[in-house]
């Protein structure tokens, strides 16, 4: 009933054919003017899709993205670091899975932030970075050390919170008693205006306080992860380090893939060397393709970057083998 109704007001109804063409040309003008404005995000859900389903069938373009100067690294090295990081995948497959382009898709960008520094400060410490127990026990020495300061500095930190916390109540107490009595003469006032002052001082030394704090624990975190990393490089049984608070040393954290609408982009935050560049790229590669960890802890894919082989394990040349379909 309803639509025989529809039908007879549609052909009660017709739209001059004129109208109808001009309406048409507006819809198809429309879908190529958001075409044209999103042809960026367009292209790379395309490429995405097409490297979700198809994996290894083209290969991935990549450019720089944003390059930070302080890793102390040259553009031309930085590349030639990548091309390393390429390899390892191509060989073993024999297939070209990465190239670069200026304006490649997959953007690879170099953010220095604490986690460099501190890498950079932890060099420092060790007359040299080794492989060996004796560097492992004096960076042990050094960690707790400095975990003590900042243990103490921490004490002291909340200490002085709790009682910034208690003035700040007492004062704000007595400013809403004034403000709903009206009632207070010029020493009351003279008096409040000094502890306020006192009050935004000692606020803003506290976040002075607490970004130096955060930062330790960073540093601290960057120790604890080579201390992990050194005990089970040379197969000491020794209980692992706990991270301080946040949630680093966990992962392969030095380095981050993110896909989305905007674009493949590849965060690199922390190297020790080149060998471990190479890895943290490598590993960052093979999330680009598509694979997950693995579970053997030598491999690229490992969750950590514990190993030292610039090399696929033959657990990352099975997963890769079997996304491509090799
Ligand atoms: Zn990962």
């Amino acid at each position: 009933m309803e639509s025989e109704r529809a039908k007879a007001l549609a052909g009660s109804t017709p739209v001059p054919s004129a109208m109808n063409k001009f309406w048409n040309i507006i819809f198809l003008i429309a879908i190529i003017t958001a075409g044209f404005i999103y042809r960026d995000t367009l292209r790379n859900v395309w490429s995405q899709t097409l490297a979700n389903y198809f994996p290894c069938k083209t290969a991935i373009s990549y450019s720089i993205g944003t390059f930070d100067t302080r890793f102390g690294i040259s553009k031309a090295d930085f590349l030639s670091v990548v091309k390393s990081a390429e390899d390892i995948w191509e060989k073993p497959v024999g297939k070209n899975l990465f190239e670069y382009k200026d304006t490649g898709n997959l953007k690879i960008n170099l953010i220095y932030d604490i986690r460099q520094e501190a890498t950079v400060n932890l060099k420092n410490l060790g007359t040299s970075v080794e492989n060996t127990k004796s560097y492992y026990d004096s960076l042990k020495l050094q960690y707790e050390s400095l975990n003590a300061d900042y243990e103490k500095a921490k004490v002291l930190f909340e200490s002085r919170v709790s009682a910034f916390e208690t003035r700040k109540n007492a004062y704000e107490t007595e400013v809403s008693k004034i403000n709903r009595t009206g009632k207070a003469n010029k020493e009351t006032y003279t008096r409040l205006n000094v502890e306020k002052n006192y009050l935004n001082q000692e606020a803003s030394e506290l976040n002075v306080l607490q970004n130096s704090l955060n930062n330790k624990v960073v540093e601290l975190n960057t120790m604890v992860k080579s201390l992990n990393n050194l005990a089970s490089s040379l197969n000491l049984d020794v209980k692992k380090y706990n991270t301080i608070g946040q949630n680093l040393g966990e992962e392969f954290d030095e380095g981050l893939y993110k896909t989305g609408p905007d674009g493949q982009e590849i965060y690199i935050y922390q190297f020790e060397n080149k060998s471990k560049l190479v890895r943290v790229l490598a590993h960052e590669f093979g999330h680009a393709l598509g694979l997950e960890h693995l579970e053997d802890p030598k491999a690229i894919m490992y969750r950590l970057n514990n190993g030292y082989n610039e090399k696929l394990t033959s657990n990352d040349i099975k997963a890769v083998k079997e996304l491509c379909g090799i």
